[in-house]
């Protein structure tokens, strides 16, 4: 870098070096909506944007031969684009010959950045700043309140929240929270007994109070984001999240499967078997949460510990029984796990996918995999998603 003094922008080549795309190469949901011509000048502004987002750095020229949009089409959007701050000129590239060389763009990745939310630890609420690529910039994480303490639990959340935004060293795109719960698609918190919420309108209070876009979501459906946009995971899976409780997040034909409750995925409360099974927090027995949950294996090992591979073994088979309708309903084909690999990765995972192969019609599920996210905080990057697709359309 030169040190003439005078402030300069950096070369289209060192801007891309400084930018790992941690999320690139990343895939983006499919659309179910048809584009009719009113929404056309939205279609065309997201069409810019997850191309810009996805491919890097680009010029004008380049932009109307990946979208299919005119040269006049992407001017006038960039124009726009510019004017609002979410696309900046990088510079001209290099280039021999004849001719002007083209000025590239690309969406301002260092004057913005995000704050996600994860609300699903069992010790701490956690929070960091993240670039628009998903690295993590800066950390923060406040105390648990006592479970079901809903004011309690909103307090540290905003707590947590504020103290990230201060923290935030570029624009912020929003806020982005994954919380434990059934949660509608305007963020308001249906139900998360956990966190003593009901009929909360987590989204619009937080958006109040920090005076900035906010979107919330449960928690299992911001990771099923995170790992659909930048894990390895196909177009067809589930995402079991196991920690505090057990929950999921479905993919089925590259879209998030919501449902009619905006429940589907809350699988943690389906008693497995007839046969009874650990008491749940919900007072039924043989929940898969009460055979699952983190707290509940940890103190199963840490009593009886010569059993440790027995007690996994018959965590991971009724976590099997319990999926395998699913993973046929829908013909999945991945169970993606995400939780401590200590206890999940080993005895539970192969028990559960020789228990998947006795209940699933051979020949036709055989190569189901089941295997643990090779992602870290997928709740944090999967609430970045969320801002990124809420407030640019890219995702
Ligand atoms: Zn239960």
């Amino acid at each position: 870098m030169s040190d003439s003094g005078e402030s300069r922008r950096a070369t289209p080549a060192e801007y891309v070096s400084a930018q790992p795309h941690a999320f690139g190469p990343a895939r983006h949901l499919r659309s179910r909506a048809k584009v009719l011509p009113e929404h056309a000048r939205g279609h065309n502004r997201a069409l810019v944007l997850q191309t810009l987002y996805h491919a890097g750095s680009m010029s004008r020229a380049d932009l109307s031969r990946e979208t299919g949009l005119t040269r006049v089409t992407i001017s006038d959007l960039v124009s726009e684009f510019i004017a609002d701050g979410i696309v900046v000129e990088l510079g001209v590239r290099e280039t021999v010959g004849p001719g002007k060389p083209p000025i590239l763009i690309d969406i301002d990745r260092l004057g913005h950045q995000i704050v996600g939310l994860d609300l699903s630890d069992a010790e701490v609420f956690r929070g960091a700043v993240l670039s628009l690529d998903g690295d993590v910039v800066e950390r923060r994480e406040v105390a648990r309140p006592a479970p079901s303490d809903g004011e309690a639990a909103y307090a540290a959340v905003l707590e947590l929240a504020r103290a990230l935004v201060s923290a935030a060293t570029a624009s912020l795109l929003g806020v982005g929270v994954g919380t434990p719960g059934v949660v509608r698609p305007d963020g308001l918190v249906l139900s998360s007994p956990n966190l003593g919420w009901t009929d909360f309108a987590l989204e619009a209070q937080l958006g109040r109070d920090l005076e900035l876009p906010v979107l919330a979501r449960n928690d299992a459906n911001a990771a099923v984001l995170a790992e659909y946009t930048f894990g390895d995971a196909r177009s067809d899976f589930i995402f079991i999240k196991i920690g505090f409780g057990v929950g999921a997040g479905l993919i089925s034909g590259s879209q998030p499967l919501l449902g009619s409750r905006f429940a589907a995925g809350e699988i943690g409360h389906v008693v497995v078997g007839t046969d009874g099974g650990p008491r749940c927090i919900c007072g039924r027995d043989g929940c898969l949460e009460a055979w699952l949950s983190v707290a509940r294996l940890r103190d199963e090992v840490a009593a009886r510990p010569d059993e440790r591979e027995a007690i996994l073994r018959d965590a991971g088979a009724r976590m099997a029984i319990a999926i395998a309708p699913i993973v046929t309903a829908l013909d999945l084909s991945e169970v993606v796990l995400s939780g401590p690999a200590d206890l999940l990765d080993g005895p539970l995972i192969e028990a559960a996918t020789a228990t998947l192969r006795d209940r699933t019609l051979e020949g036709v599920f055989d190569d189901v995999v089941i295997r643990l996210t090779r992602q870290d905080d997928i709740v944090l990057r999967g609430a970045a998603v969320m801002v990124l697709s809420g407030q640019l359309g890219v995702s």
